[in-house]
């Protein structure tokens, strides 16, 4: 079963009752609200393996956390604008995917570092109808308690990423977590969730989280040997990456800066309507992965087919996502 949202909000597509709804307000968001009819599509009952996804960074402890999963039409309203749906269709086909609609995973990642209990990303909340929203769900069957997180790290506002800071009711869903983002994406939210005739999901959620929020400069060493934020504007004004280090090992949590595993990474030159600037975003992206394919960085990327982990590697002339 599908439940249709009125859009994809959280990826800076307008929306009219997501978190995001106030990008159609901001005249630089350039979102011409494509007509698309994203949904956010109900999974299979999820056993534990399917839902939590233990895996080791050096020596943290690391869990992917389900949230759900977001479907888009391939009808070139969010992915290959400008091009057509035959184009996305064949790369798709070739990569052995569904050739009519784009499926996208949303999964958190869970990190544990001495005595603090990081969080990146927090799912979609209520934003996104049934399909999405499921990190509590996920955060217990990895026996972590709401109230253990310590810090969270946003890597930018958008409905599907900042939905899942608060319940059902409103109140903070982590109540001991800081809340960490660039000081440019917080500037942006607390601009858009107080003025006036903001979107009231949002404001809530601003008002909600303020006295939790800490920004950070791009750069900027989070917890000192074992999260730095990584700059990666783009797909929003204050969107971040982030790199997670234990000994020699790391991982770079991307964010956004690609969401289809297929289309981002093997045509990363095609618009993608979620991205706020279109052309800041494809040199992010094109920049980002060239870098990940040359270093060989491991890769977390939050939709990408679950767990999201994996490394980018070049094939002929292009690009291909390689899952772990
Ligand atoms: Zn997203």
């Amino acid at each position: 079963m599908r439940i249709r949202t009125a859009a994809l909000s959280l990826l800076a597509v307008a929306l009219a009752t997501t978190l995001v709804a106030c990008d159609r307000q901001d005249p630089s968001a350039g979102n011409a609200a494509p007509a698309t009819e994203a949904t956010a599509e109900a999974a299979a009952p999820a056993t534990a393996s399917d839902t939590v996804h233990a895996f080791a960074i050096g020596s943290l402890q690391a869990t992917a956390l389900r949230d759900g999963t977001l479907s888009v039409p391939n009808d070139n309203a969010v992915f290959g604008v400008g091009r057509t749906p035959e184009e996305v269709a064949e790369v798709l086909a070739a990569a052995g995917q569904p050739t009519d609609v784009l499926h996208l995973g949303v999964q958190p990642l869970l990190v544990r570092t001495g005595d603090r209990v990081l969080l990146f990303d927090t799912g979609a909340g209520r934003n996104m109808g049934d399909g999405a929203g499921k990190l509590g769900e996920s955060l217990a069957a990895a026996g972590v308690a709401p109230g253990e997180v310590t810090d969270i790290f946003i890597s930018h506002a958008h409905g599907d990423h900042v939905g899942g800071l608060v319940d059902a009711q409103g109140a903070l869903a982590f109540p001991n977590a800081t809340v960490r983002m660039t000081a440019q994406e917080w500037d942006d939210l607390r601009t858009r969730g107080t003025a006036e005739g903001a979107d009231p999901v949002q404001a809530a959620l601003v008002a909600a989280i303020t006295p939790k929020v800490e920004t950070f400069a791009a750069g900027a060493e989070l917890v000192p040997g074992v999260v730095q934020a990584v700059e990666a504007t783009g797909h929003t004004v204050g969107h971040a990456a982030y790199r997670i280090t234990s000994g020699s090992d790391s991982l770079l949590y991307v964010g956004d800066s690609m969401h289809h595993h297929v289309i981002s990474v093997q045509r990363p030159e095609w618009t993608i309507a979620f991205d706020r600037d279109a052309d800041a975003g494809r040199e992010r992206r094109q920049a980002l992965l060239g870098q990940l394919a040359d270093s060989g960085e491991r890769v977390y990327a939050v939709h990408f087919p679950f767990p999201g982990l994996g490394h980018i590697e070049r094939q002929g002339d292009g690009l291909v996502w390689a899952a772990e």
